[in-house]
């Protein structure tokens, strides 16, 4: 299409229309300025005296009226040309309108930058309207009579006017000045309209969007054809009933009568275009009395400009619509393919995709969530996400398998489940919602949405990390399993915790001394409650709260049982109780987790790039300290992980159970990857051991595969730390004379002092 030329509209001529003045009827005489001379009194000299005065009030007043008015205009002019971009046009092409989609794009696993064809980046998903109907139709194909049907009922004079119809849009605008809408615009203004989004009715904003809107319309007459903008107009035109989301002409004439457009016959058409002003009350289907009398006056409107005869118009009146309201006529019409790819459901990770798209897309516009999502369907953005599409397929695909979770075949399987994994930049690469299959789009997802009880697995983040980070213990501290005394809500003295764990479920206090990381592999619960008390509840919440990004915390949960054995008053979200362990497999760094890597807009702008910053929540040496306790979680003969063990990748870890075994998760911590598995039921049932396999043991059927074909094997140990020896007898360096040790992990800074030997 040659748009950079205007075309004269085929059959129309361009005409230069004059104001006509109208004729003065015959016999009326128009009076003399002149007024007849008449002998003065003093009566007349005190009315012309009076009469000079108000004439030079007037003359003031007209000349202030004047002034003002020439600094408002002028005032006005600067302001306008201040935020309305007085050149710009919008493309009513159809490729470009089509090209609005937003499209979620994922990093292509076998790009090969030598390969001119192989491409960086793939398409994930084009965000359309998932229930919106429509289907293009050249103007060539669209009845005669249903394009005068919606100039007669929308624009009249549509092909005289250059993009604006002055005298409606004032009327329009101080309608908008009253608090009011009308529909005061041209067909090209309604185009511009529907395809820039903007919307905004009333105050200033909505006068900004017009005047911006009057320009564009200008801009868009002197580039387009009255041709082009009419077959655009009909094909974006918004024609649903309130129950279907219908586009254009093409979609509502099979959707309302069960036709083609070029089937439609002039009652149609008229009941159509009636049903424009106000889809929802004026449609024929679920408004067809109000339909009925509008388009009766479109019919009579059309006959007024001539575009039927009369008799068409008689026989017009006497039909009878037969509407059909068929939700499933899209089977009839024949969609672009293009369009229909990539418009399944979307997966769990496009919802998070999706909403965070629209979050920043907020923020950067300063615009709400609900806009922001609206705009996201034909922005044009371009949405770059972190997803491995072949891991988001493989763990779906798994959660989906009972075989994983259960340890026999059970007939009834309501139990619930969410995995999420992400990478130690804060990248998510696959997140699942649920076991079964989604279903909805932007379905309830568990890992994102769902809050939880951490149990046990809230310790290394709430407690031994902080403690190692604060030189309170290194690994092979001699820690007294013995309870500390708190002040219950009696206000009286309690010896607490019980060790209630996935190993020592006898509640009882051995009294033994053990080293950190055995502490740490069994679960036991006093060790936590005595690094607690040393650093408080608050230190350990605010630890949670402000280094690690946990936001379901509540000020209840400033206190014991909360931080020491993830009692928290809300839960939280396995994501971002996942995201809170990244600090054990990347050197103590805290990124944001996040699914959207970039954003690029319709003018190939970035408009969000995701920060490389993060926070140091514990030094690299602690983080690595901490990793390899939590290694000995997988790796000890009775490690509450042992379940998860993998063969050739090293794996840190830690298991949770919530009172009475309501929730179950484990987050494992691998070279690549860290990531999450949680189970339970919606009403906080207890878990039946004997049906359900270790949560360890579920992780590894989820994640395993994924896991283990990654060629990098361990984690690099930094210089910050050193491998020693430990006496085990005392914790402390092995010294010459000490005749039993065992391997530990030293922070350079906290290293325990040799031992004499004397034990
Ligand atoms: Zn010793």
């Amino acid at each position: 299409m040659d748009n950079t030329n205007k075309r004269a509209p085929a059959g129309i001529e361009p005409t230069e229309e004059r104001p006509v003045r109208k004729r003065r009827p015959e016999g009326v005489k128009r009076s003399s300025g002149k007024k007849r001379k008449k002998k003065r009194s003093f009566g007349a000299a005190v009315a012309i005296r009076s009469v000079k005065v108000i004439g030079t009030f007037l003359l003031s007043l007209f000349l202030i009226i004047i002034i003002t008015g020439s600094i408002f205009v002028t005032v006005l002019t600067i302001y306008v040309l201040n935020f309305a971009n007085v050149d710009e046009t919008i493309s009513l092409d159809r490729e470009v309108i089509y090209s609005n989609i937003t499209k979620f794009m994922y990093e292509n696993p076998n790009y090969d930058p030598d390969d001119p064809d192989s491409e960086e980046y793939l398409l994930y998903y084009a965000l359309k309207n998932p229930n919106r109907k429509s289907q293009w139709i050249d103007l060539s194909e669209i009845p005669l009579h249903v394009q005068d049907a919606y100039m007669a009922a929308e624009d009249e004079r549509f092909m005289q006017h250059d993009g604006v119809d002055f005298l409606r849009t004032f009327s329009a605008i101080a309608n908008t000045l009253l608090g009011r809408t009308q529909g005061g615009s041209t067909i090209t203004q309604q185009t511009i309209k529907q395809i820039t989004g903007e919307d905004e009715q009333r105050g200033v904003a909505g006068i900004e969007r017009k005047i911006k809107e009057i320009f564009r319309a200008i801009n868009t007459e002197k580039v387009y054809t009255k041709e082009d903008i009419l077959q655009c107009y009909l094909n974006i035109v918004p024609l649903g009933d309130g129950q279907q989301d219908i586009i254009g002409i093409q979609a509502a004439a099979n959707y309302y009568f069960g036709k083609d457009v070029t089937q439609l016959d002039i009652a149609e058409a008229a009941a159509l275009a009636a049903t424009t002003k106000s889809p929802a009350t004026l449609n024929p289907y679920t408004a067809a009395e109000e339909n009925g009398y509008r388009k009766e006056w479109v019919l009579g409107k059309m006959l007024e400009l001539g575009s039927i005869t009369d008799a068409e118009y008689q026989y017009a009146m006497k039909e009878e619509l037969k509407v059909t309201a068929d939700p499933d006529f899209q089977s009839r019409i024949d969609v672009d393919e293009d369009e229909l790819n990539n418009q399944g459901l979307t997966d769990w990770f496009m919802d998070e995709a999706i909403d965070e798209a629209a979050t920043r897309i907020a923020e950067k516009k300063g615009i709400s969530f609900k806009d922001a999502r609206q705009e996201l369907y034909n922005g044009g953005y371009k949405i770059y996400t972190s997803v491995d599409m072949n891991m988001q397929k493989k763990v779906e695909k798994e959660m989906q398998d009972a075989s994983n979770f259960q340890l026999y075949n059970l007939a009834e399987d309501d139990l619930l489940s969410c995995f999420i994994c992400i990478d130690y930049q804060g990248n998510v690469k696959a997140v699942v919602g649920k076991r079964t299959e989604k279903t909805e789009w932007d379905e309830f997802n568990i890992a994102t949405d769902g809050t939880r009880s951490p149990g046990s697995c809230i310790k290394p983040i709430a407690s031994f990390a902080p403690a190692v980070d604060q030189d309170l213990i290194t690994y092979s501290t001699l820690i007294n399993d013995k309870p500390i005394e708190i002040i219950d809500e009696n206000g009286e003295k309690q010896k607490w915790p019980v060790n209630y764990s996935e190993v020592d479920e006898s509640g009882h206090w051995s009294g033994q001394d053990l080293f950190t990381w055995q502490m740490l592999a069994r679960s036991l619960n006093t060790a936590p409650a005595q690094l607690v008390e040393k650093m408080t509840p608050a230190y350990c919440y605010n630890f949670l709260k402000e280094k690690l990004d946990i936001s379901t915390l509540s000020e209840s949960d400033i206190n014991y049982a909360p931080v020491t054995v993830g009692g928290l008053t809300n839960g939280l979200h396995l994501e971002e109780l996942v995201g809170a362990y990244m600090i054990f497999g990347n050197g103590g760094k805290k990124y944001e987790v996040t699914y959207v890597t970039s954003i690029v807009d319709a003018n190939d702008e970035v408009i969000y790039e995701k920060s490389d910053g993060y926070k140091q929540a514990i030094s690299e040496s602690s983080a690595y300290v901490m990793n390899q306790m939590m290694q000995k979680v997988i790796t000890e003969s009775n490690g509450t992980g042992r379940y998860a063990k993998l063969t050739k990748t090293a794996l840190a870890g830690k298991t949770g159970t919530s009172s009475d075994w309501k929730d179950l998760s484990f987050v494992g911590v691998t070279p690549d990857y860290v990531s999450g598995v949680w189970i339970g039921y919606e009403f906080l049932e207890e878990i039946p051991r004997d049906k359900y396999q270790n949560i360890g043991a579920i992780w590894k059927n989820i994640f395993g595969d994924v896991a283990e074909t990654e060629t990098h094997h361990n984690f690099e140990m930094p210089d910050t730390v050193v491998e020693a020896k430990y006496c085990t007898r005392t914790g402390l360096l092995a010294g010459n004379s000490c005749t039993s040790t065992g391997i530990g992990y030293y922070k350079q800074t906290n290293l325990p002092a040799t031992c004499s030997g004397y034990h």
